[in-house]
């Protein structure tokens, strides 16, 4: 059993950074962590790895590509529409490993990706009706990360049911018992959990929730990110769309609801009683002009918080967990919501346990071994308290990443991929 010890400058254990310490990894996992001791070492501050909990791998092609609009929500989602069309097994691996390999400079160890792109040109059936959800699990492999395979159910176009077109066809499996058996058909992989995800209440019908809600492993769904989607849901079913998940059983200590931006005082104890998660994405609800969700009533009611890049208009944990906090200053005008403890954990912990994996993001004996270091020797960096260091950092500090043991960045550099040549290469192929 190959045995490894890094000394890291500083390294984050439970809420704070320590001083000279070093940990040593066997087997992919962490199996002592001592002060003090030699090892190969890691100059800055080594966090946990961060989990990012809510992604749509192929909306990074969209990057750059829709700033001038002067549109919505639904004027973005068409140019997402027509990205989704130009996908196919082969060119969604191509684009999904180079994003994966980003991810993976940033310092994500695991990626939740919420995945609906599930079929070809007007809903033809792939002769492998798993193709493109095998395309993102072999995609991680490759970038170094694991993956939390979050299989979506989309059915309707609407909350009153109307039936899916154009794009959406390829999302569709006609039925949720279809979606539960392609969904159930999917291969085990080492670095993969299969979890499953409701779209929203716009693609899933209340009648269907419970067949979702019911499969094994992690649960997700888009809650509440549109006003319209709320206000298309209580004229439809009378009832927000936290109260048709919890009338559904789709509410739970499994579940995380993704944005969760639009809630009633309701809503907010409904999730926070039931123990369902609430998964942040600042940087795209800020991107789409969303809005500002309650984040930390929701915490306080008893939601762990993740955080996800979602539509990746930025890959950056850093900034995703700050603005967690700027967000609520901006709203109350008051500082000090959250504590940079709070931030990292959303980003490590908490949100490898929204992807169902409890054994990942601390710095602890036994834990898996994913090392994330920033340097503090940058032009943002130097001379900030490693203590406040969520608070100033970018991905670009971060000079190495260790997932599972095995070194996937060093120096800045991905261990096996040229991160712009892949995405360049990729993203040229598609738009
Ligand atoms: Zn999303």
């Amino acid at each position: 059993m190959p045995v490894s010890r890094y000394r890291c400058q500083y390294a984050w254990l439970g809420d704070a950074p320590v001083a000279d310490v070093t940990i040593e990894i066997a087997d992919g996992r962490i199996s002592a962590v001592w002060r003090g001791e030699p090892g190969v070492p890691l100059p800055g501050l080594t966090l946990p790895g961060f989990a990012n909990a809510h992604s749509h791998a192929f909306h990074r092609a969209l990057r750059g590509r829709t700033h001038a609009d002067r549109g919505s929500f639904w004027t973005w989602r068409d140019a997402m529409y027509a990205v989704a069309d130009r996908l196919d097994p082969q060119s969604y691996f191509t684009l999904a490993r180079a994003v994966y390999a980003e991810m993976a400079l940033a310092g994500i160890a695991c990626v939740g990706e919420f995945h609906y792109l599930h079929h070809a040109a007007g809903g033809a059936r792939y002769n492998n009706p798993n193709a493109m959800g095998e395309a993102l699990i072999a995609a991680a492999a490759e970038a170094g990360i694991r993956i939390t395979l979050l299989d979506t159910a989309y059915l309707t176009a609407s909350v009153a049911g109307e039936p899916l077109g154009g794009t959406q066809l390829r999302f569709g499996d006609g039925s949720v018992h279809a979606w539960a058996a392609r969904a159930d058909a999917r291969r085990p992989h080492p670095h993969a959990v299969l979890g499953a995800a409701i779209h929203s209440v716009r693609a899933v019908p209340a009648e269907a929730v419970p067949t979702v809600a019911a499969y094994d492993g992690p649960l997700h769904v888009h809650l509440s990110e549109q006003p319209a989607e709320n206000d298309a849901c209580l004229a439809h079913y009378g009832r927000t769309p936290a109260a048709v998940l919890d009338d559904g059983g789709a509410l739970g200590p499994r579940t995380t609801a993704v944005h969760a931006t639009h809630l009633t005082p309701h809503d907010i104890a409904l999730l926070g009683q039931s123990g369902t998660g609430a998964c942040l994405c600042p940087t795209t609800e800020r991107d789409l002009a969303d809005g500002i969700g309650p984040a930390r009533d929701l915490l306080d009611a008893g939601s762990p918080l993740s955080l996800g890049s979602d539509g990746h208009s930025v890959i950056d944990p850093f900034e995703e967990a700050r603005a967690v906090e700027a967000d609520e200053r901006l709203r109350t005008r008051q500082r000090g919501w959250f504590t940079a403890a709070d931030l990292v954990r959303a980003a490590t912990v908490a949100g490898h346990r929204a992807l169902g994996w409890d054994d990942a993001g601390t710095i602890a004996v036994g834990a898996r071994a994913d090392l994330v270091t920033v340097r503090m020797d940058t032009p943002r960096t130097a001379g900030v308290d490693p203590a406040g260091l969520v608070f100033a950092a970018t991905a670009a500090d971060i000079c190495s990443v260790i997932v599972d043991g095995r070194v996937v960045a060093r120096d800045g550099r991905h261990a096996t991929i040229d991160v712009p040549h892949a995405l360049a290469t990729a993203i040229g192929a598609i738009t």
